[in-house]
């Protein structure tokens, strides 16, 4: 009779604890469809307001290790660097992928010719101070159009300008975005894992159609990771 009584017991407790839990989770689903566009709405608000100053903080962190808007970059040891060109080293990484797409652009017709790939600190030195000195221009102007020696992307072996072949009076210039040439890169470079570095909605550098950089491997991209970062937030 005892033994009856307490499975009874048990029986009420389990049924008992279901229909609490039942009422529980509707009480839940209820409070949840309330309280979502509450949430949403409360950090839709939160996120308006304060995004300019999450992103500014962002910025202020990226900007204060800039130098006349370039970012600092290490320079690349010698053995890392393979000669592509006469004269025109690049790091060993991104050798095969730019030497293909040399190669496939010919196959198009397309000749292009590499003008410069890595550049050590010394010689970016000398490029930087020398034109600016030969240009009669202050650094921040020249900064425009060159970096200063430690912000080059070329001192990576990641970067390489790139001209056209049949038309080498647009070497570094911007009107050779008229080439055959840069139509191609622009329609092809991304297979190859290139991006135009400096495009004509670059904040702080002017539009550079000749200099692209490599993105085709984990050390590449960590090297570039707060360029692109910043590029995805304009
Ligand atoms: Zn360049």
């Amino acid at each position: 009779m005892e033994k009856d009584n307490s499975s009874q017991n048990i029986i009420d407790i389990q049924e008992a604890q279901r229909e609490y839990f039942k009422s529980n989770k509707v009480y839940i689903i209820r409070s949840l469809i309330f309280i979502s566009p509450l949430f949403i709405l409360f950090t839709s608000i939160f996120w308006f307001r304060y995004k300019n100053v999450f992103i500014f903080k962002f910025l202020k962190a990226t900007t204060d290790e800039k130098v006349l808007g370039h970012l600092p970059y290490v320079q690349i040891s010698r053995d890392s660097l393979l000669e592509i060109q006469p004269n025109i080293l690049v790091h060993k990484d991104m050798y095969e992928s730019l030497l293909k797409m040399k190669v496939d652009a010919e196959k198009e017709g397309i000749y292009l010719v590499f003008l410069s790939g890595y550049r050590s600190i010394k010689l970016q030195e000398e490029i930087f101070y020398s034109l600016k000195a030969a240009r009669n221009q202050y650094a921040l102007e020249r900064a425009k159009v060159s970096a200063p020696p430690g912000y080059s992307e070329h001192s990576t072996g990641f970067a390489i300008d790139i001209g056209d072949a049949s038309n080498r009076d647009t070497d570094f210039e911007v009107v050779f975005e008229n080439t055959k040439a840069f139509k191609w890169l622009k329609r092809n470079a991304a297979k190859y894992h290139f991006r135009l570095s400096f495009d004509k909605n670059h904040n702080s550098v002017d539009y550079e159609p000749w200099h692209w950089r490599y993105e085709g491997s984990i050390e590449a991209l960590r090297i570039f990771e707060k360029a692109n970062r910043e590029k995805s937030i304009f």
